[in-house]
């Protein structure tokens, strides 16, 4: 009586139940300036500029050295980690905060301070994670910059820092604001020893990281479209009891006003830096 009796599996039995759908998660991705629905790999294949619009997607850290220097770099002070001075607690005790944004990230703070090549010319060169805490300057990243600049000095290398953060550290309190005043004071004999030192800004470079490194370079370039600033824009409208322009706080309107030297489009970054380099090491 087979013939109607199931004798094979059903179909449906053949996969399990979670491997069901069809995998395309991932592939495409959202332009979030014009819409566009782009495949990840043509993203990727244009450092993370949309095809259509140019809009610039933010870059992690690896990925902005990978493309900024000419292949292998040497990591410096990789092992440095935050004490959490102050034992703070939000919603989520620091402590733990760290411990996540490490697991996530594989990287111990919000900055990869590293030896290499541009354009074959040798830099010391830091490029900030905003997936780590906002990119927020603590401590470690304090410190670690500071030593890039000292091994700047060391080394006669010029120094070449990527900013990509929220600004300080408010779960290190005062502790991240001294890194404000220590990093300058470094660049400050940076410039008496004559070294050149290129200052990029992404999106966003905000708070105590504009208030200090971010701004004090010999040049400031930024990408188009980033979002500078110190204060965030409601902040400032309710103190000066003003409606602020269009565009106030991005790159361009900056770059009209003064604030920046170049907004140079992501594919030019490179080149515009090894030009900018030659310009001030001849
Ligand atoms: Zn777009």
């Amino acid at each position: 009586m087979a013939w109607f009796k199931r004798q094979k599996k059903a179909i449906d039995q053949a996969t399990p139940p979670e491997e069901r759908r069809v995998r395309t998660e991932g592939l495409w991705v959202k332009c979030e300036s014009c819409r566009a629905i782009v495949f990840r790999k043509d993203l990727e294949e244009n450092l993370l500029v949309c095809p259509k619009c140019q809009f610039h997607f933010r870059m992690n850290s690896k990925q902005r050295l990978g493309m900024l220097l000419d292949g292998k770099w040497t990591e410096l002070d990789a092992g440095m980690v935050s004490t959490d001075p102050l034992k703070f607690v939000d919603t989520k005790a620091y402590s733990q905060r760290i411990k996540d944004a490490q697991r996530k990230l594989k990287m111990n703070d919000a900055i990869i301070t590293a030896e290499g090549q541009l354009n074959g010319k040798a830099v010391i060169c830091c490029s900030m994670e905003f997936g780590f805490i906002g990119g927020s300057m603590g401590a470690v990243v304090g410190e670690k910059v500071t030593r890039a600049i000292e091994m700047s000095i060391e080394t006669r290398q010029p120094l070449i820092i990527v900013s990509c953060s929220g600004g300080a550290r408010m779960m290190e309190g005062t502790i991240s604001l001294m890194q404000l005043a220590k990093v300058s004071a470094a660049l400050a004999r940076l410039d008496d020893e004559k070294l050149p030192y290129l200052s990029v800004l992404t999106d966003p470079t905000t708070g105590g990281v504009t208030a200090s490194y971010a701004m004090l370079g010999d040049l400031n370039i930024a990408e188009p479209g980033a979002l500078i600033g110190f204060a965030g824009p409601r902040v400032i409208e309710q103190t000066i009891r003003q409606k602020l322009p269009e565009g106030f706080q991005r790159s361009e309107f900056l770059l009209e006003h003064g604030f920046l030297d170049a907004v140079v489009h992501r594919k030019d970054l490179k080149g515009f830096l090894s030009n900018s380099l030659d310009l001030l090491m001849s």
